[in-house]
């Protein structure tokens, strides 16, 4: 029988993953700013642009040209205590963390790798703007480690400690604004070897090393702290990344939809071969549409913008050919053009009636661009329209090649498909900062990381002993609420097993159910499972409390007071069993009558076996 990795075996399917862990010092990378974001106020803004210049051997790389292609300007807003000059780039970087080292070394151990004599800190270039002085600082601290997942041994070729980016506080039109507050935090960069064999193992390996960073007890925690990416490729297809996955559980069904995306990108390959079809030359038809009635032109040539049309020789039915759930080959041509700042492509695998064109309009562009009945056309209107159309005709021309090399992110996280976020960078991007001392690795140092070194076997021989539940012990040892789990259990006498259950089960069913749960503060959850702990409130109570904790940030005690939901016990629930007996017609009243009557009214706030009991 077929297994579900034979199937992506014979795919020619390579998968490797690349993990970023931000982690919890006390200060930044290469300077003394926090590491937490609790200033909010922006103090000074510094304005950059960026040239793509040739490097040492002597190439533009291709993913810096595109960038220059954008011409987008960069702003960087500043806060105190959180960014300095260091960050701006107008101040050498200090030593690097010794904290931060500590943790990568621990990592390395626990991943049996062969760890460094001298670390030795570089650059990276990084063309996105996200770093003011283009390139970010690297240093790689332990090579040719390896994992044991599910029965399969993965390799870790590379461990890295490295500078967080800069965070995205706005994008507009030719322009982006950066909070160097997340500029310099430390990460860990762990990275595994292609050889990941299907879609549901490259989730299994990272929440594997998910949970041995969580181990360290040093990773950050929150959204988009942790981040995984994933480089995958078919035969035949080519090498793509993926960024911005944040939810780890739809990880395996965004790589399946990737695959589909380079099977269809090879097949409109071969169809366009049989056809002997081409790209044509991009030109300006803005006098064709100057009387337009079609809305979407008419704003843009009212904003003198112009008017872009790119002759498809043979591409008729192509452009509309579905590649992935709700996504065309259109799609990818308009993401391409979209970066250029426009707002996307009409093309002829459109119903065109939609954007209103006048009587003539389309004919007379189908013979202006001398085109066939097998042929199709794309028009690009907008003051960037020229830009925009030679990145189309840029991702048009791939089509005939198959499946571009390139960077996606998400594109709909329900529908798990992702979009073009820029070509693949290209050859080596390292060279040395020497504005940083090399750090030789001590024998100390080793033997401190040695015992720091999370252990995933003791962690789950120590959930082993607490919980009886077998499954939930799987299900936490893989969880990022791990850590909650320890701290709720260490600090309140709520018994283990229900408070795994409440962290996995209940909050996934209040997830599903649109209960904003991620955004409780631990304070509270701690506060609720010490009031449940201490008898003043019900299991399941608990439910609802949590529901109104992710609405309202309040004190238990004060939420389960509002919302009548302390419990019923002692004295007082003797009083209102006697009370409803009364009811009932006293002492003949059945215990079953009794029960119902009760519950009905104040199930979440009396404890079951407490009532029966007492009945
Ligand atoms: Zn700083």
């Amino acid at each position: 029988m077929a297994t579900g990795d034979d199937r992506y075996r014979k795919m020619g399917f390579m998968c490797g993953l690349e993990i970023h862990q931000r982690i919890d010092t006390g200060e930044k990378l290469f300077c003394s700013c926090a590491t937490k974001h609790e200033e909010k106020k922006v103090d000074a803004a510094v304005v950059r642009r960026q040239r793509a210049v040739a490097g040492e051997v002597g190439g533009i790389d291709v993913s810096a040209k595109f960038e220059e292609l954008r011409k987008r300007s960069f702003t960087y807003n500043v806060f105190a205590g959180e960014s300095c000059l260091v960050d701006i780039d107008e101040e050498p970087p200090h030593q690097l963390n010794p904290e931060a080292l500590t943790i990568a070394l621990s990592l390395a151990q626990s991943m049996h790798m062969r760890i460094v004599d001298e670390l030795q800190t570089m650059r990276k270039n990084v063309i996105d703007g996200s770093d003011p002085s283009a390139f970010q600082r690297s240093a790689m601290v332990a090579i040719d480690g390896s994992i044991t997942v599910n029965g399969a041994e993965i390799e870790v070729p590379t461990l890295f400690v490295e500078e967080e980016s800069s965070g995205i506080a706005a994008t507009g039109s030719g322009t982006v604004t950066y909070d160097t507050n997340r500029l310099g935090i430390p990460l860990i960069e762990l990275d595994t070897a292609p050889t990941i064999q299907s879609p549901a193992m490259a989730k299994a390996v990272a929440l594997y090393l998910g949970t041995l960073l969580r181990l360290t007890g040093k990773a950050q925690r929150g959204i988009g702290s942790i981040r995984q990416d994933t480089n995958l490729s078919i035969k035949d297809g080519a090498r793509v990344e993926i960024k911005g996955m944040q939810e780890l559980d739809s990880m395996d069904k965004f790589i399946e939809n990737e695959v589909l995306r380079q099977q269809k990108l090879l097949e409109i390959k071969s169809m366009l071969a049989k056809s002997k079809a081409k790209v044509g030359g991009a030109a300006d038809v803005t006098r064709i549409f100057a009387n337009t009635t079609a809305k979407i032109v008419r704003e843009q040539i009212d904003r003198k913008g112009t008017v872009m049309a790119l002759a498809l020789h043979n591409f008729k039915g192509m452009l509309g050919y579905e590649i992935n759930p709700d996504m065309r080959l259109g799609t990818e041509i308009s993401d391409y053009a979209k970066m250029a700042g426009v707002r996307g492509i009409i093309h002829s695998d459109e119903a065109l009636d939609k954007y209103g064109f006048a009587e003539g309009e389309i004919s007379t562009l189908r013979r202006e661009l001398k085109l066939g009945e097998g042929d199709a056309f794309i028009l690009i209107a907008g003051t960037s329209a020229a830009e925009a159309m030679e990145l189309a005709s840029q991702r048009a021309g791939y089509a005939l090649q198959g499946v571009p090399k390139e960077t996606r992110t998400v594109r709909d996280s329900v529908l798990c498909t992702t979009r073009f976020l820029r070509p693949l960078p290209t050859g080596s991007r390292m060279y040395p900062e020497t504005d940083v001392r090399p750090v030789a690795i001590t024998s100390g140092m080793l033997a401190m990381s040695k015992k720091m070194a999370p252990d995933l076997e003791q962690e789950k021989k120590r959930l082993h002993t607490m919980l009886k539940n077998v499954p939930l012990e799987e299900q936490l040892i893989l969880s990022p609420r791990l850590p909650l789990f320890r701290t709720i259990v260490a600090k309140s006498s709520a018994e283990p097993d229900f408070v795994a259950n409440t962290l996995l089960q209940k909050f996934t069913e209040l997830r599903r159910q649109g209960v904003a749960v991620d955004a409780i503060k631990e304070e509270r959850l701690l506060e609720l499972f010490d009031a449940y702990a201490k008898g003043s409130i019900t299991k399941q109570a608990v439910g609802e409390l949590l529901a109104a904790l992710a609405k309202q940030d309040e004190k238990v005690a004060k939420l389960a007071e509002g919302l009548s939901l302390n419990r019923i016990t002692g004295g007082a629930l003797k009083a209102l069993v006697e009370r409803v007996r009364k009811e009932l017609g006293g002492a003949q009243a059945g215990k079953d009558a009794l029960r119902e009557r009760i519950m009905a009214k104040d199930r979440l706030r009396i404890d079951g076996s407490e009532l029966n009991a007492l009945l």
